[in-house]
């Protein structure tokens, strides 16, 4: 199986190919040339199994030139319940992503039980074990930079921590993030691990990493890296769990299920979309956005405009304020029939700040077949949400969660199960959860004291020269 670029690349490269890469040369991202499909006698077959089999079921499909037997080894090692049992409910400890149900075709897809109590985590534990298999088989290194306002970063530090011929540098802003957060990130006291406060906010991060990266030279001779949301084998791995809650809440492959789907970056929809096309029974896909509704434009209106830094908002569901989707090109492209010329064309428009207008091609008119729905929540829906989950289903969700849920109720429809994905704990966003039920959320077991843990961090001005200065000089061991 091979993989090209949106845009039109020549090169078909195999899953290793392009592990390690984000962006194909041509700005594009990657998708299969064409999709493996699951057979109904397939998805009968698959049924029964638990998470790990389950997982290299979709993922041999999907990562075909890694020898079985070493797949399988890198997917139990990165899906045991060791790593997934962080602030569990009361659902079932031998499960991963354990589906908990609210109420007769109502569900909470419980993805964040790892260790930064975040669904990121769910794709990113596989992925560092991937990345130190790669960089072991090729022997090679990687310097990864990132920047972060919280969820992304931790996942990843956690992910990578303590692998060998893998280190992080991790770029978040001095202040924005909760103490919470922080903490995460900065008690970590691996060597391999750099965590860098920037005099900032986010955007002079992010800013920092873009023209790093733009420098080919120091890129080259310092081999940097990403673990960005459009990285394929993030999504890949995120498609495992959409075929897990469709076994786990119906009796037979002839039942369709829809899922609801907080969404900033559109990376878990994007997988959401991926596992349909691979063949699950999905009735729809409800993208629910939060105030920053840019995706919920449009799927409504069919116009595609990203919104400036200026017009996004600061919202108290943080992981979704984005001012555009990364991963949506994914979907154009599927949606345009692969073509290549075209989907350059749009995001021709879209990179210079431009938007695009589904409409007149007659593109639009098409995207009824991927069954792909929208809505958007205010901070008081989010709020009302919270409570009104607490006092009926006597679940407490956090803020994403909660935009998840408003969205997927107003699109369900009776006789089809309902599955909302849930992205993170709601002991990440206590501010929140406080404001809606007068209580503090629970901290899992062993984070009670996070903040007060001995902290790894070094404090830097938002300065390129410096930042480089300080990657060249912990760059080697
Ligand atoms: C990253 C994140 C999202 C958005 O996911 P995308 O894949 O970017 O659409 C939603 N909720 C939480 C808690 C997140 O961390």
């Amino acid at each position: 199986m091979h993989y090209l670029s949106t845009r039109g690349d020549k090169s078909a490269l195999t899953f290793s190919q392009i592990l390690l890469g984000g962006l194909a040369p041509d700005g594009g991202l990657y998708l299969p040339e064409t999709y493996p499909r699951f057979s109904i006698d397939d998805l009968s077959t698959m049924r029964d199994m638990d998470y790990r089999q389950l997982a290299f079921a979709v993922m041999s499909r999907l990562a075909d030139d890694i020898p079985a037997a070493d797949l399988r080894a890198l997917i139990d090692k990165t899906y045991t319940t060791e790593v997934y049992s962080h602030g569990r409910k009361d659902s079932d400890f031998s499960q991963i992503a354990p589906v908990r149900k609210l109420e007769d075709g109502l569900y909470l897809l419980e993805l964040s039980n790892g260790p930064t109590l975040a669904f990121k985590d769910m794709a990113m534990q596989l992925l560092g074990n991937l990345f130190e298999y790669a960089l072991d088989n090729a022997g090679q290194d990687i310097n990864i930079l990132g920047a972060t306002s919280g969820d992304t970063g931790s996942a990843a530090e956690y992910a990578m921590r303590g692998k060998h011929n893998v280190r992080v540098f991790m770029l978040s802003p001095l202040s924005g993030m909760t103490r919470f957060q922080q903490a995460q990130m900065y008690s970590l006291q691996d060597a391999n691990i750099f965590n860098i406060a920037v005099r900032g906010v986010f955007d002079d991060c992010q800013d920092i990493v873009k023209s790093v990266s733009n420098d080919l030279e120091f890129k080259a001779k310092y081999r940097i890296g990403a673990v960005n949301s459009i990285n394929w084998a993030r999504v890949a791995a995120q498609v495992i769990y959409y075929f897990k809650a469709y076994f786990a809440v119906t009796a037979n492959n002839d039942q369709k299920v829809s899922f609801s789907v907080p969404s900033g970056n559109f990376g878990n929809v994007c997988a959401g979309h991926i596992a349909h096309m691979l063949g699950l029974p999905v009735q729809k896909l409800i993208v629910a956005t939060n105030e920053n509704d840019v995706l919920d434009e449009f799927f409504r209106t069919g116009i595609y405009r990203p919104r400036t830094a200026a017009e996004t908002l600061h919202t108290s569901s943080p992981s979704m304020d984005i001012s555009k989707a990364s991963n949506f090109e994914r979907f154009i492209a599927d949606l345009a029939g692969r073509n290549a010329v075209q989907v350059a064309e749009f995001w021709k428009a879209v990179d210079s700040g431009g938007s695009f207008d589904l409409n007149p091609s007659g593109l639009f008119d098409q995207i009824k077949q991927y069954a792909l729905e929208s809505g958007s929540s205010s901070h008081a829906d989010r709020i009302q949400t919270i409570r009104m989950a607490w006092e009926k289903y006597h679940t407490m969700i956090d803020t994403h969660t909660a935009d998840g849920l408003k969205v997927g109720l107003e699109h369900r429809e009776a006789g089809i199960p309902l599955v909302c994905l849930e992205t993170a704990l709601p002991a990440k966003f206590e501010d929140s959860i406080l404001e809606a039920l007068g209580v503090q959320p629970e901290r899992p077991a062993g984070l009670e004291n996070l903040e007060s843990l001995p902290q790894r961090v070094e404090t830097m001005n938002a300065e390129v020269a410096a930042i480089k200065a300080y990657i060249a000089g912990h760059a080697s061991d």
